[in-house]
């Protein structure tokens, strides 16, 4: 078969046998599937040949590019000892290895800069327990399930609610989706959702109680002090993305909000829950975002860029204080009865420890200023469009909001898809991004060289004048 036919046998294929994830699939059959077969650096290729820059990462998971050598030998390297094998009730080295250097790292990271003391009144926190998952819901489901279990296991009955954000997103799974406060993502499934307390998303640009920042005093803090305040002894943990509602469309929080979340969840005795399952390694320009405001959760999930985007690997990160929680006899029923077929597999750990080792050696985090900077100047040049309402960003994680009206921030309407028609204009010049409803989102792989972040910046901006323009 020819080459040309074997692309269209490709085409037909997906068609007709798969089923895409956020994908309205009616579309998706009467258009052009974009086949990847192969990546390099930050470009993927189609399977015409074509390379397109990887704008978002992979969706926010790719770190070093794709085929980064010491990740693609550590897996091979780990495939010859063996692939899979179970943590429940068995161990495995890459599984150990893994866990001793993210606890390390995590604890130079934070643990020692933070004055802030655990919601227990015990001692400084110190994230000091892993266990595995497998994505970035499931490292939240762990998270939920911990939390809540903590309190029973301490005799401590009543606090049966989570506390979370409106914007929030923190993964599919129904328990995740119960935290979530996107309405067009999570409506449908209310009924099936467990009640929840919502707090007002720290959105600035469209802030929910009509007020402007810093004059507010971060009014939004007090809405959630008044959620705390309102019901004593029913709140197990407040979950919170940290420093950016990420899939909420990009939203940076001000200055003094997190810390301030962080205030109030020790004030109340709430376990803090920290989801950085998108911000976590390096994204934001710090390894962890919880380090710009010089906090450490109670329990913090990490995922996407863990293995670099290479595997699906989760990890639920906890104090001792919780872990101590759950020991107890056999027959106390202590125990955390969860678990993943797949939980610590020793390849993905393999390909993450490689992935740790290379963060230091390629000082990520370093060289990551000088494209942050190249990033911020371009989102100023941005504003000035006149269909660009705000442009928000965090280190190299940043959102451009594209709006009918300036004047009034009147949105484009959801169904004439103008973040997906940017998108497009993209694509046919040679860069793939995703966006959030009428947010363009800019995320590229940490690794991208100054020249390719400048190549994809001139895409990104030709195609919203092109588009909104027009
Ligand atoms: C992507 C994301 C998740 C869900 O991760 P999956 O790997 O897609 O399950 C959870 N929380 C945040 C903050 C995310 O960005």
């Amino acid at each position: 078969m020819g080459i040309f036919e074997e692309n269209r046998r490709l085409e037909e294929l997906d068609k007709k046998c798969i089923w895409h994830p956020f994908t309205q699939m009616k579309e998706w059959l009467e258009e052009k599937p974009m086949i990847i077969s192969e990546g390099r650096d930050c470009f993927i290729k189609d399977i015409y040949g074509r390379w397109y820059l990887d704008g978002v990462s992979s969706l926010w998971v790719n770190i070093y590019g794709h085929r980064k050598k010491e990740i693609d030998d550590a897996i091979k390297e780990q495939i010859d000892s063996i692939a899979h094998s179970t943590l429940l009730g068995l161990s495995n080295a890459p599984a150990i290895k893994l866990a001793e250097k993210l606890v390390q790292i995590v604890q130079r990271s934070f643990s020692l800069k933070s004055e802030i003391r655990s919601a227990s009144g015990g001692p400084k926190s110190e994230l000091c327990k892993v266990f595995y998952s497998d994505d970035g819901s499931t490292s939240v489901e762990v998270a939920l399930k911990i939390a809540f279990q903590y309190w029973k296991n301490k005799g401590i009955d009543g606090r049966n609610i989570f506390a979370s954000l409106n914007n929030a997103y923190h993964g599919d799974t129904i328990g995740a989706v119960s935290v979530g406060g996107i309405d067009i993502f999570h409506k449908t499934f209310e009924p099936l959702l467990f009640k929840t307390y919502k707090a007002p998303s720290p959105y600035c640009y469209r802030c929910e109680l009509g007020m402007d920042y810093p004059g507010c005093n971060l009014a939004c803090l007090d809405k959630m002090e008044e959620i705390f305040k309102a019901n004593p002894g029913e709140i197990a943990a407040m979950i919170i993305e940290p420093m950016i509602q990420a899939a909420g469309g990009m939203i940076t929080s001000p200055p003094g909000y997190l810390k301030g979340v962080r205030e109030l969840c020790t004030k109340y005795g709430i376990l803090m829950i920290a989801d950085e399952v998108a911000t976590g390694f390096g994204r934001t320009g710090k390894m962890f975002a919880c380090e710009h405001e010089n906090i450490v959760p109670d329990i913090m999930c990490l995922s996407k860029g863990i293995t670099g985007g290479y595997m699906p690997l989760a990890v639920t990160l906890t104090t001792d204080e919780i872990f101590n929680a759950f020991l107890g006899e056999f027959k106390d029923l202590k125990t955390f009865f969860h678990g993943h077929s797949y939980t610590g597999n020793p390849l993905a750990c393999a390909a993450a420890l490689t992935c740790l080792d290379l963060f230091e050696k390629e000082e990520v985090l370093k060289n990551l200023n000088g494209k942050s900077k190249i990033l911020e100047a371009w989102l100023k040049e941005v504003l000035n469009l006149r269909h660009v309402g705000d442009v928000r960003n965090i280190g190299l994680m940043a959102g451009v909001e594209l709006v009918r009206d300036k004047e009034t921030k009147e949105p484009y309407d959801w169904a004439e898809k103008m973040g997906w028609r940017v998108a497009y204009h993209a694509r046919e010049n040679g860069v793939f991004i995703r966006p959030l409803g009428n947010i363009m989102v800019i995320m590229p792989p940490l690794s991208i060289s100054p020249e390719n972040l400048n190549q994809l910046l001139k895409v990104i901006k030709d195609s919203i004048t092109a588009v909104t323009e027009s």
